[in-house]
């Protein structure tokens, strides 16, 4: 390793190897460069030094990766695969991600910012997730279905066809890999844009992918920002279906034009997710290292955070300042560092948006508990401090709007009424927690709940057996699970006359 002396980092010659040979994109199994020569960089947001150069792909090479993408799905060469085969493939990726699991765990916190061992979990969770969708590919079976006499009417599951494929920074490994393993379990071919902040780790999945006997066009990265690379994707009439992660607002207009195509959408978006917690439900000091860590993992950059705390009234004020102390407990600093909990904002402008809602929930009239501001001691990087805001009501902005940054904010309940009412008063619908020893309690709160995952006393848990999606605007359709099948086939019924 050499020691960057500016920074004290200390990067792997393999990972520095990797990013090196960084500035491509994947097109019917070519790497190169855009057609216009065009390049972005990205930053590794602990130092504000650049990483790699990026192509930009224009919308004739984003043209071109669809059609290698239907070109790939027309002549049949993954689809038409014994299950068998395509499985075994499935399953070789999930063992590359797990033996190169450090390295990609350093590509992710270079390019994000997070905390090295954090990154690590979810490389495993990535190879899991291919594992789990590699079960699936010869168990595709179908109906035989009851009809006319003289009728023999069955059903079969087939690929959609093209997915464009779009996915934010914060996870930016596994969310390429929620998006590429159904896709390819079920059959289908794929162009993957990865976010202008994060495009590293999803070129290594392309590679290990090509190793494994992929075949040439199946899968394909195309590299850029949203309003160019992105927007050609989803305007493309070849998509067959568009899969997004992001935010509420760029969904809505994700949906509005795969209207025009009527390509099929899944879209997994923001949140504004309550942790419930009851007088009744154990160790205060437990309950608020966890109600920090629901809202500060991964820089509070997760769509399930727990960003807002709706305590009993009981227990309110102990509480609170507990988890403010967990808050400044939190050791903050490069995601590489020594017992850092806490890396930065993905960026510099992200981070001035957080900082924003701190002016706006302050002018609204919450009260600023801890944090609030930059660290004392980072003045390289993004970073910012965990921050909570206690006497927050519902109709304050801190209490609506996703600020996707490590700022929680309480509100305070009398009874399980109003704590529900509270829950269900925003308009998002993706994760809720509630913690309580009482088990009718529990199940009465964990029904009333409009979100499409619900924790009693844990928060966070996520897993590829588990399907997850949004409830309200938080989102359209499943990932993972049983019901990832719906996302990524459609259905045939073939009626024969006997
Ligand atoms: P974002 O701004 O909506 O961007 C997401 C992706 O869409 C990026 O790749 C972006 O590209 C691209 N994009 C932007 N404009 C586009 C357009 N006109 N056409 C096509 N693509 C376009 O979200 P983000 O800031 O990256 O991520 C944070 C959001 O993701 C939060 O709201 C979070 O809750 C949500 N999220 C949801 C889940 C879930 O499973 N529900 C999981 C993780 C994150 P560029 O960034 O390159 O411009
Ligand atoms: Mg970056």
């Amino acid at each position: 390793m050499s020691v960057d002396v500016m920074t004290g980092r200390e990067i792997p010659p393999s990972v520095q190897g990797f990013l090196d040979s960084a500035g491509v994109l994947v097109i019917g199994g070519e790497e190169r460069g855009a057609s216009d020569g065009g390049t972005f960089t990205t930053v590794d947001p602990a130092t504000e030094q650049v990483l790699a150069e990026i192509p930009q792909a224009t919308a004739d090479d984003v043209a071109g990766a669809v059609a290698a993408a239907k070109q790939a799905h027309d002549t049949g060469v993954w689809r038409g695969l014994d299950p068998a085969k395509r499985a075994s493939a499935l399953f070789k990726v999930a063992d590359a991600i797990k033996q190169h699991a450090n390295d990609l765990a350093w590509v992710d916190t270079l390019d994000h910012g997070k905390p090295v061992k954090h990154a690590l979990g979810e490389m495993i969770a990535a190879s899991n997730c291919f594992r789990y969708f590699a079960g699936w590919v010869d168990k595709m079976t179908g109906d035989v279905i009851p009809s006319r006499d003289g009728r023999f009417v069955y059903s079969q599951r087939e690929p959609v066809g093209v997915c464009a494929q779009i996915i934010p920074w914060n996870f930016p490994l596994l969310m390429a890999t929620w998006k590429i393993a159904p896709a390819l379990a079920f059959g289908n071919t794929t162009v993957l844009k990865p976010a202008e902040q994060t495009p590293l780790s999803a070129l290594w999945l392309v590679r290990i992918l090509r190793e494994v006997g992929i075949p040439d066009g199946v899968v394909n990265l195309v590299q850029g920002v949203g309003e160019v690379t992105g927007q050609a994707l989803i305007e493309h009439p070849d998509v067959d279906k568009i899969a997004f992660t992001g935010s509420t607002e760029v969904g809505k207009h994700i949906m509005r034009t795969a209207a025009d195509n009527l390509a099929k959408v899944t879209l997994e978006l923001g949140g504004k997710s309550p942790n419930l917690v009851f007088s009744d439900a154990g160790d205060v000091d437990k309950l608020a290292r966890r109600a920090a860590f629901a809202c500060f993992y991964n820089s509070g950059e997760v769509c399930t955070a727990g960003t807002r705390l709706v305590v009993d009234a009981a227990i309110h004020d102990e509480l609170v300042s507990k988890v403010a102390a967990a808050a400044d407990g939190t050791t903050v600093g490069p995601g590489w560092g020594d017992g850092v909990a806490m890396g930065p904002l993905v960026t510099g402008e992200h981070r001035e948006r957080v900082a924003g809602y701190v002016d706006i929930a302050t002018q609204d009239g919450a009260e600023l508990i801890t944090g609030g501001a930059v660290p004392d001691d980072l003045d390289t990087g993004y970073f910012f401090r965990p921050t909570v805001f206690d006497g927050v009501t519902s109709d304050m902005r801190i209490a609506q709007e996703e600020v996707f940054g490590p700022v929680l904010a309480v509100q305070r309940f009398e009874d399980e009424d109003e704590a529900v009412a509270l829950a269900n008063d925003v308009s998002y619908g993706l994760a809720a927690a509630v913690w309580t020893r009482d088990v009718g309690r529990a199940h009465r709160v964990a029904s009333k709940l409009q979100a499409g995952t619900v924790w009693v006393n844990t928060y966070g848990e996520i897993d590829s057996p588990v399907s997850f999606g949004g409830f309200k605007q938080s989102g359209i359709g499943r990932e993972l699970g049983p019901h990832a099948v719906e996302a990524y086939t459609q259905v045939k019924s073939v009626w024969l006359a006997t």
